[in-house]
């Protein structure tokens, strides 16, 4: 007997695959009205050198570090996203980076775009504290 249980069947891995493409599309597209969003707030007028402008740039200085934040997460995401699809192309994807053994189906599920199972996981965020 091989490893059944721990790989996907053909259908699990492509409902993920299309899961994945899915989080990839909506990922672009937060990420990309972020960057609208950040472009339409850098001043168009001739006068952006007023004084009278320099006392509400450090409140957009804030508004602009959370929303980098958030447009990070979405860029790490789609990263994490992307290589999946990428495991997903080499036959690769459902084993954990780690380990070798199936990452299981159902965490899968959740987390599509999850590189190692739940055990190898915990160490590696272990190792990175
Ligand atoms: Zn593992």
């Amino acid at each position: 007997m091989t490893h059944d249980n721990t790989f996907l069947t053909d259908a699990q891995r492509e409902q993920l695959r299309a899961q994945l493409e899915a989080r990839k599309e909506q990922l672009l597209q937060e990420l990309n009205a972020a960057q609208r969003d950040n472009l339409s707030l850098l001043p168009s007028r001739g006068d952006a050198a007023h004084p009278d402008d320099r006392k509400e740039h450090s409140e957009d200085m804030f508004f602009n570090t959370v929303r980098d934040a958030e447009a990070s997460r979405d860029h790490d995401e789609l990263v994490a996203v992307r290589a999946a699809l990428e495991r997903i192309a080499d036959g690769s994807y459902g084993e954990c980076l780690d380990c070798g053994q199936g990452v299981g189906l159902a965490r899968l599920q959740a987390q599509p775009q999850a590189l190692r199972c739940v055990g190898c996981q915990s160490k590696a965020e272990t190792r990175l504290k």
